[in-house]
């Protein structure tokens, strides 16, 4: 970055966001972001106070910051947090980013989860715990039980549990099901890795900055959600539901894979963008 001869907060957003505009469309949204991380203030103050100086020690950090973000890195990566359902999250690059398409599978599923007491939810590749937060935090009854095989994600969920004092859910390690054998759930919900292998979108912009363990579903993108179909019936109550997010593409496929299991009221919801998105369906022996 250049020298600066005013060395304040404006100066330096300027700046960030010029070079940031080259690949980012957030530009100045992201630096505003990082500049805050570096004062430790929210972003209204720099909108309050642009003449503000940077000490050196400041305005080095910053310029790490914005040299990590135009590298592409995920801006939910470097300030550590992302939003979902109107809860801060800590997310890291051992789970996916929260997105906001997957809000639609928390509305879904609170639609058939009880208000109840003794309803029980689980949540099938919960990775930062964002899902099963969302539920637990809305279903303050239910008992919420979120599983990941991936024990750095765990962990995460498990601070995100602690830090928004949620306590009606815990976190497994488990190969899908494993863990929760000889159980029974009124909801099971999962967004699980349904990418197909070899899709250059893996590899695209800020994705290749995510685990690719809870992006890549196998060379058709359908292997984990197979493999969950596969196994659900077993952990549902009578008439409880399943609710999965999927590929926009995968509608159909995912239709005849629950079709074949004797799944039935199966049904497919359209997320933001007018795309299919989750799928919901019931058991009955
Ligand atoms: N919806 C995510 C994306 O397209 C993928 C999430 C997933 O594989 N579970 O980036």
């Amino acid at each position: 970055m250049q020298e600066h001869p005013e060395h304040t907060v404006g100066s330096y957003l300027d700046d960030a966001a010029a070079i940031l505009s080259i690949g980012a469309e957030t530009a100045r949204l992201d630096a505003e972001v990082l500049m805050g991380m570096v004062l430790r203030r929210p972003r209204s103050f720099l909108h309050a106070h642009p003449e503000r100086h940077l000490d050196p020690g400041e305005a080095a950090e910053f310029e790490m910051l914005v040299r990590r973000r135009f590298s592409g890195e995920p801006i939910a990566y470097i300030s550590g947090v992302r939003e979902f359902w109107s809860m801060p999250l800590r997310v890291n690059r051992h789970v996916l980013i929260p997105r906001p398409d997957t809000e639609l599978l928390v509305e879904k599923a609170l639609v058939r989860t009880p208000e109840d007491e003794g309803v029980r939810v689980l949540d099938l590749g919960t990775g930062s715990g964002a899902v099963a937060l969302a539920i637990a935090r809305e279903r303050p009854h239910a008992e919420v039980i979120g599983v990941d095989n991936s024990p750095e994600a765990l962990r995460i969920a498990r601070l995100n549990a602690q830090v928004l004092k949620i306590d009606n859910v815990s976190f497994l390690e488990s190969n899908w099901f494993d863990a929760v054998r000889g159980q029974k759930f009124h909801t099971v919900v999962s967004n699980p890795p349904y990418v197909i292998n070899r899709d250059e979108y893996l590899m695209a912009g800020e994705l290749r900055f995510e685990p690719q363990d809870a992006l890549a579903g196998g060379d058709d993108g359908l292997e984990c959600i197979g493999a969950i179909i596969d196994r659900a019936h077993n952990y549902i109550v009578r008439q409880g539901w399943m609710l999965l997010e999927h590929g926009a593409e995968q509608q159909r496929a995912v239709h005849r894979l629950l079709e074949a299991q004797r799944y039935y009221d199966i049904c497919c919801y359209q997320d933001l963008a007018g795309l299919d998105r989750v799928t919901e369906c019931r058991f009955v022996e």
